[in-house]
């Protein structure tokens, strides 16, 4: 098999902490949805990898570059991307949501005017708060990962941000002190496996037919149950 690297393992790059899909649980371990889906994908196609765990934005620049062979990072499948990456089918449904402090009155975009918010960089979240940033009439502060986007809203730097909603569910119920007034969901979207456009096309198919025996045989509805029940 063709990889980027020397060895005959493909360089699989993910996000660093975007829980429940890849994050480093309490005995150290880098664990979570992507990160099994990926494992068990490979097992059962037959294929081995190496897993580098680089921030949103730098893992699909690494694929951009060549430095990796395929992301896995929550990443939702855009007609903007697809001029530069060749997704997988579909595995799992999201939307972006708005968090705000746990104490916060905020309840409505309209509450952002004059504001500063939180966003990722390169994600679906930042590219709808940009979206809306004129009209409600709000300002953005970028961060290059989750964690320090939500202390910054914690912290009250900024008001709000925007955050794919299934990972703000999760950390809400894990204990973060931010909350979804309303209950948002846009720019609904889902995740795929990316590779770059016309470059890996043996390692998706791989990924496509992986997933369909891995959720023919019951295993990614386990991996999805250990971590959203
Ligand atoms: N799903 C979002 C996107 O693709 C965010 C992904 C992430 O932050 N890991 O832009």
């Amino acid at each position: 098999q063709e990889t980027t690297s020397d060895s005959n393992k493909y360089i699989i790059a993910t996000d660093t902490v975007f829980a429940p899909f890849e994050f480093t649980d309490a005995s150290n371990k880098f664990v979570g949805i992507d990160v099994e889906l990926l494992d068990a994908i490979a097992t059962d196609q037959g294929f081995e990898y190496e897993l580098n765990s680089l921030g949103f934005d730098a893992a699909l620049l690494a694929v951009e570059a060549g430095q990796a062979d395929g992301v896995i990072a929550g990443m939702s499948i855009t007609e903007e991307r697809k001029a530069k990456y060749d997704f997988s089918d579909s595995y799992y449904e999201s939307n972006v949501t708005m968090a705000v402090a746990i104490d916060s009155d905020i309840s409505s975009y309209e509450d952002l005017s004059g504001k500063k918010v939180a966003v990722k960089t390169g994600t679906k979240g930042a590219d709808f708060a940009k979206s809306i940033m004129e009209q409600y009439g709000f300002e953005i502060t970028e961060f290059s990962d989750s964690p320090n986007m939500y202390q910054d809203v914690i912290v009250g730097n900024t008001v709000a941000c925007f955050e794919d909603y299934p990972v703000m569910a999760y950390n809400i119920k894990q204990g973060a002190k931010l909350q979804m007034p309303g209950d948002i969901k846009e720019s609904g979207s889902s995740y795929g496996f990316a590779v770059s456009k016309d470059k890996n096309s043996e390692l998706l198919e791989m990924f496509n037919k992986g997933l369909a025996n891995i959720k023919a045989n019951g295993t990614y509805d386990e991996i999805i149950e250990k971590y959203t029940k």
